[in-house]
C-alpha cells in the first residue's frame, strides 16, 4: 500500500501511529488535519513537536502544486492544473451551481479508453492516481478557492472504473465522518461502460449516482466513436445498467455528447427510446466540445433541442447540460494537453 497517510482509513492510520508509540486519540487528530488540506505537519498545532517531526520525515505530505489556474469571467468556474509529486499533471474543475460548489476530479493521468472525441485520451494512459491524489484535488481546490465543496463528480481525466480499487477507497475517504463527510448522494461517477466493473460497483450498493457515457443508440455508431464498445457492446452495457438499477434502486444518468451528423438525428433518439424501455434513466445532452485534433463537430442548438424533445416526449427526462467555463478550456483534458504541448 502507498505510504501516504492520506490514502489510509482512520483505523489504518491508527495502526501506524500505535506502531510509533502514540496514544489512540492521536489518530483522529492527525486524520482531521490531513483531511482539512494542511500543507505541512507544522500546522497540526495540537500535536507534540517530536511527533510532527517524525511524521514529516516518514510521511511527507507533498501537496500538489498549482501550475495553471484559470477563472471564467462568465460564470466563476475555476480550473486547476496540478503538478503531482512525480511531475505528472492532472486537471480539476470547480463549478458553482445553485445547489453547491461541485468539484470535477481526474482519476488517472491520461486515459486508455480511446474515445474519438476526447482530449484526455490522446496521449494514452500514463498511470492511475492514488486515493490521496484524488482526495488532494478536492481538498486543495477547496483551500485555494476558499469555497466549500459540497458535491463531487468523477468526470475529469481518466476512467474511474479502470482504477477501481483506488477510486473506491477515495470514495470511502471523502465520505468519512472525520474527513470531508461528503454524502454519497452528492457524488457522481462517470464511466465509458466497463461492464464487469459496473456489476462489481452495483454490489457495493453505494448511494452515488452512476453516470454512463452512452453517446450512441446502437453498436454501429458507438463502435465508431468508442473503442470500449467492441469489448462491451450496447446490449451488454444496457443490461448492466438494468442490473445496477435493480441492485441499488438508483436511477442511471446517461451522458450523450451531441455530435453533428453522427448521433443526433430523430431516428437516433427514437432508437434510444426503444432500447431504454423500462429502465429509469435521465439523459444529459452535452453539445460536443470541439477538440482541436478531432474532425468531429458539435450539433446545432436546434438539433439538440429536437433530440431533447423527442426523448422527453417518449418519456425519458433529458436536459441539455449548461456549458460552464467555455472561455477557459474547462473540459476534459484540454488544459493538460495544451500545457504538455507548450513544454515539449
Ligand atoms: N471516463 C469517464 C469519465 C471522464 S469523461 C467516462 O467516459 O465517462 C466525462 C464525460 O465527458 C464523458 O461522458 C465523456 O464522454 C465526455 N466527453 C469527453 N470529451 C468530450 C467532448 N469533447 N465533448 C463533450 N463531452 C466529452
Amino acid at each position: 500500500m502507498s505510504k501516504n497517510l492520506k490514502s489510509m482509513t482512520l483505523p489504518e492510520l491508527g495502526a501506524v501511529l500505535k506502531e510509533m508509540g502514540q496514544p489512540a486519540f492521536r489518530a483522529k487528530q492527525v486524520y482531521t488535519w490531513l483531511h482539512k488540506g494542511v500543507r505541512s505537519y507544522e500546522e497540526m498545532t495540537n500535536l507534540p513537536k517530536a511527533l510532527r517531526d517524525s511524521l514529516a520525515e516518514q510521511f511527507p505530505i507533498c501537496p500538489p502544486q498549482v501550475v495553471r489556474r484559470q477563472e471564467s469571467q462568465k460564470d466563476g468556474t475555476i480550473k486547476y492544473l496540478w503538478q503531482l509529486s512525480d511531475g505528472n499533471c492532472v486537471e480539476t474543475v470547480l463549478m458553482r451551481y445553485h445547489y453547491g460548489n461541485t468539484v470535477c476530479i481526474s482519476t488517472e493521468v491520461g486515459c486508455r479508453m480511446g474515445c474519438a472525441f476526447c482530449a484526455s485520451t490522446l496521449g494514452g494512459l500514463i498511470r492511475k492516481l492514488e486515493p490521496f491524489e484524488m482526495l488532494d484535488q478536492v481538498l486543495f481546490t477547496q483551500v485555494d478557492s476558499g469555497l466549500p465543496v459540497s458535491h463531487i463528480v468523477l468526470m475529469g481525466i481518466g476512467e474511474p472504473l479502470d482504477n477501481y480499487e483506488n477510486v473506491l477507497r477515495f470514495l470511502e475517504l471523502v465520505n468519512s465522518e472525520d474527513g470531508m463527510n461528503i454524502s454519497m448522494r452528492h457524488i457522481s461517477l462517470s464511466t465509458c461502460g466497463l461492464v464487469p466493473k459496473i456489476d462489481a460497483l452495483a454490489q457495493e450498493k453505494l448511494q452515488l449516482t452512476l453516470s454512463v457515457s452512452l453517446h450512441a443508440p446502437n453498436d454501429q455508431i458507438r463502435d465508431a466513436i468508442m473503442p470500449v464498445n467492441r469489448a462491451y457492446p450496447t446490449e451488454e452495457l444496457i443490461g448492466a445498467c438494468r442490473r445496477y438499477y435493480e441492485a441499488t434502486g438508483r436511477r442511471i444518468s446517461f451522458e450523450y455528447a451531441m455530435i453533428d451528423g453522427i448521433n443526433d438525428s430523430v431516428e437516433n433518439a427514437r432508437e434510444l427510446l426503444r432500447r431504454m424501455k423500462g429502465l429509469p434513466a435521465h439523459f444529459n445532452l452535452i453539445p460536443l466540445n470541439h477538440v482541436e485534433e478531432s474532425p468531429l463537430k458539435p450539433s446545432s442548438k436546434e438539433t439538440v433541442a429536437r433530440f431533447q424533445k423527442c426523448l422527453t416526449d417518449g418519456g425519458i427526462p433529458a436536459t441539455v447540460r449548461r456549458t460552464l467555463g467555455g472561455d477557459i478550456d474547462a473540459s476534459c483534458g484540454q488544459l493538460r494537453r495544451k500545457y504538455n504541448k507548450e513544454k515539449n
